[in-house]
């Protein structure tokens, strides 16, 4: 071996064994635990200590790295050769490159080890956390090639929203959260043109939950109009439990919204962003077709990840309540079920289904 810095490994150092020790590290396997140590040589008492000697296989997974490597070895007992690991071999474990150095005697050493995150752990969750906030990693072509570049995106769609924006009823500012929230559930599986032609009346009647209550055989045969007739009785039922679990003031976070009768994920989400200006996304068939044509996703996917996928395209600066307006808006009148005006939209150049359809 040279001494050139990139080739002499430091720290490669190990510790003396003690004879009794020796004698029982011959004895044991790899993969053997203090259980295979004869009684005779047993220094600890068994019941509790089943595990104090463990001795590594290079066909197994090592035992997790831990600070107590600075006291013994015992957990890290070499395959091969009588001895416990050493400083660099611990460290290699831990996924540290040899050109890493610790300071310290060598029981601070071991400890810096053994406390540390292992590099290629933080590295994979420092992926993970710039791919949920949208933005770039360098030296990452995987995250680059699928991560869309949130700003142009964003901006583009936003100023194309700033003059092809539907005006709906529920999109005036001085809506009361109950009047929000009263909204969006008659747009669930409702045409929005539907609603708008009865927002007015059904605000007027309802502004409040305890008005909804006092003047509800008359919004029912306005709710009628809707479709889904289960759901005049469901507002009902939450206009109820608001006044009476929340005294007529709906719940500004997310755990008391979906426990609301006829409040799910959906609704508790628009409430949260429209009503109180949190930044929350909006996960339903229209947002998430948008994300999988955009990213260019394909096939099923779990919740969370169409949740995900949503965060990646609001970018670092989050689904604000513009922000969700528009993205309903391209879904709805640009990149919908049935078809998909690419010709005409703002973000093609942004997304990967667009740029196929050149
Ligand atoms: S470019 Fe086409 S597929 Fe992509 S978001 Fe726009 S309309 Fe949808």
């Amino acid at each position: 071996m040279t001494r050139g810095e990139g080739s002499f490994v430091r720290d490669h150092v190990t510790r003396p064994v003690r004879a009794d020790d020796e004698e029982i590290y011959r004895l044991m396997k790899p993969g053997g635990t203090y259980l295979d140590v004869p009684e005779h040589l047993r220094r600890y008492r068994s019941d509790i200590f089943d595990d104090k000697y463990v001795r590594l296989s290079f066909e197994g997974l090592s035992r997790t790295i831990t600070a107590h490597i600075a006291k013994d070895g015992y957990w890290y007992i070499h395959p091969r050769e009588h001895r416990t690991l050493s400083i660099r071999e611990a460290a290699r474990i831990q996924t540290f490159p040899d050109r890493f150095r610790f300071a310290g005697y060598p029981t601070a050493r071991y400890r810096q080890i053994g406390n540390a995150v292992p590099p290629l752990l933080a590295s994979a969750i420092g992926e993970s956390v710039i791919s949920a906030l949208g933005t770039v990693s360098e030296g990452s072509a995987d995250l680059r090639a699928r991560t869309v570049p949130e700003s142009s995106f964003r901006d583009d769609l936003l100023a194309w929203f700033s003059t092809n924006r539907r005006d709906f009823p529920w999109r005036q500012t001085g809506l009361n959260p109950w009047e929000t929230l009263m909204l969006e559930m008659c747009l669930h599986r409702t045409r929005a043109d539907q609603v708008s032609q009865v927002a007015e009346r059904i605000l007027h009647l309802g502004g409040t939950p305890r008005q909804f209550i006092e003047n509800f055989e008359a919004l029912r045969s306005t709710l009628s109009t809707l479709g889904l007739h289960w759901r005049a009785e469901k507002l009902l039922e939450a206009a109820r439990h608001i006044e009476e679990r929340y005294a007529g003031r709906v719940p500004d976070n997310w755990q008391e919204l979906v426990t609301i009768p006829g409040v799910g994920d959906y609704i508790a989400s628009a409430v949260l962003c429209f009503a109180f200006g949190q930044h929350a996304v909006l996960v339903d068939t229209n947002t998430e077709r948008i994300a999988r044509r955009v990213l260019g996703e394909e096939g099923e996917r779990s919740r969370w990840r169409r949740r995900l996928a949503l965060h990646d395209l609001a970018g670092p600066r989050g689904s604000s309540p513009e922000w969700n307006q528009a993205l309903l808006d391209l879904g709805a009148l640009l990149c919908t079920a049935r078809v998909a005006r690419c010709e005409q939209c703002p973000v093609r150049a942004h997304c990967r289904t667009g740029a196929t359809s050149l």
